[in-house]
């Protein structure tokens, strides 16, 4: 499907955790896969970052999550925009999308990484889902009541949450793996790279570990 831009009247826009946003687009005319991406173009051409569509092939709304970088050039500027305000948005495009919704998935997202698996859930609700869910703060459970259900994971590794462990990398190594699974891994380059290692080291084909960094971080 070609890549095409349009100005997306901003539904609403709402801040998650503490420094998230909820950004909710009106339906662009092109359908997407779950799993795709949009381009956000700020004020000046070059200004355009990628987001992960975070609802349903089928839902009413293009909805996008994204985590405020004070110091970045796009989030402060998407940060200011009001509903009733239209942005230019590029896509479909990307290759996130999932696989084969029959298999089990085993899922891993660091902080806004969550969204291509609310993608997948919400065009697929009976998707056989593990979800390790890792944030700083248990208010950065992102979508926690949709995914709240058997298989659901959270870690936060700031702030101590009863239920939950401190890094998704410490349960990989230990919980039982789904039989079969294919594996997305989305966020944080650090936790891709070392639950590609451990997977690795567990057994896990290569051919069967899928994975989208948001952002790099120099790792030592
Ligand atoms: C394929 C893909 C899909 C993406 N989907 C999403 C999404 O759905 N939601 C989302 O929030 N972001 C997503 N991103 C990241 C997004 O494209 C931007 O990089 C991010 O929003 C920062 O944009 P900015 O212009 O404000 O900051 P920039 O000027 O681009 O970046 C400033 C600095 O912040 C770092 N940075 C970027 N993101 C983060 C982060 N989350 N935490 C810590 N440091 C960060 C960058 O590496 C850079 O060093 C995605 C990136 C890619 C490559």
């Amino acid at each position: 499907m070609p890549v095409d831009s349009q100005s997306l009247r901003i539904l609403s826009h709402e801040p998650m955790g503490r420094d998230a946003y909820l950004l909710r687009l009106e339906r662009p005319a092109w359908s997407w896969r779950a799993g795709e991406l949009v381009g956000i173009i700020g004020p000046a051409e070059v200004d355009q970052r990628d987001y992960t569509i975070a609802s349903g092939e089928r839902d009413e709304t293009l909805d996008v999550i994204y985590r405020l970088i004070p110091h970045g050039v796009l989030t402060p500027f998407l940060q200011k925009r009001r509903p009733g305000e239209t942005l230019r948005v590029l896509g479909p495009y990307g290759r996130f999308v999932l696989r084969d919704p029959e298999r089990p998935i085993l899922f891993c997202a660091t902080g806004t990484g969550i969204a291509p698996c609310r993608a997948y859930l919400r065009t697929h609700p009976t998707l056989n889902l593990t979800l390790l869910h890792g944030v700083r703060h248990p208010e950065d459970l992102y979508f926690r009541e949709e995914f709240e259900r058997a298989g659901y994971h959270p870690h936060c590794s700031r702030t101590r949450l009863a239920e939950a462990a401190e890094r998704i990398t410490d349960t990989l190594k230990t919980m039982e793996l789904p039989e079969n699974a294919h594996v997305y891994l989305c966020g944080a380059n650090e936790m891709i790279y070392e639950a590609e290692e451990i997977l690795s080291n567990r057994g896990v084909a290569f051919e069967h570990i899928f994975h989208e960094p948001y952002y790099y971080r120099a790792i030592d």
